[in-house]
């Protein structure tokens, strides 16, 4: 009996994206949420691609989580993430994923950031990675968080792990890079970390309030 009531009072959450890594992710740190149950892209048939074309990360993960939000008719949330280095005024960041190109490898994407920087000392190589989530219901938006980790940019790029520009971006506290790290240790300090501990900081008061 119990655990009918739970499933009738559970709020369903689309957790809107396609990307495996990112999915353990979030699911471990925002399980056990009473009143949220996180569902991933394959409980919903129908999903409609949103084009990330928005200018900030901001504009894309609202737009996303609502435009899911709304086809699916269900609680969604979505996030936008990218690399933002200071000698570069902030590119590539709300291009990160396409820097080098339409079709660009990570490698192509991470060659074009250190050639652009090729000139530029150590001490100014400084760049953070940025990740934003929003939350939307079908007709509101309910909140925007945004997370960041600190770091700079490495002379090559060193490391296995990750994806995306983990083998240049350097964590001076540990010494190493993200791809040097191990998945927990990035995964503690990561923007994304940083981000879905504000996700659910917000998200529980707004359960009980709905
Ligand atoms: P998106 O949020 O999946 O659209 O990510 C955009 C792009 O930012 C990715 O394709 C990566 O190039 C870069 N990026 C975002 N998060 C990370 C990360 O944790 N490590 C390395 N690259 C990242």
């Amino acid at each position: 009996m119990s655990s009918m009531v739970n499933v009738i009072h559970n709020k369903t959450v689309l957790v809107a994206t396609q990307n495996e890594n990112k999915k353990k992710e979030i699911m471990d740190i925002l399980k056990n949420i009473p009143g949220i149950l996180l569902r991933g892209p394959e409980y919903f048939p129908f999903l409609p691609e949103v084009e990330e074309n928005g200018k900030t990360f901001q504009e894309n993960a609202i737009r996303k989580a609502m435009i899911l939000a709304k086809a699916c008719n269900t609680w969604a949330m979505a996030d936008d993430s990218g690399l933002e280095i200071d000698a570069l005024d902030g590119r590539p960041g709300v291009y990160s994923c396409r820097y080098a190109g339409p079709n660009a490898t990570d490698e192509q994407n991470i060659q074009k950031v250190l050639s652009e920087l090729k000139w530029v000392p150590k001490e100014k190589r400084t760049a953070r990675f940025v990740c934003t989530i929003a939350l939307a219901s079908p007709d509101q938006v309910f909140f925007v968080v945004e997370g960041s980790c600190e770091g700079f940019i490495a002379e090559e790029p060193r490391g296995k792990q990750g994806f995306g520009y983990d083998p240049i971006f350097y964590v001076s506290q540990y010494h190493q890079t993200f791809a040097e790290l191990s998945s927990a240790i990035k995964n503690k300090i990561s923007h994304r970390a940083d981000a879905l501990r504000q996700f659910k900081e917000k998200i529980i008061p707004l359960t009980k309030s709905i």
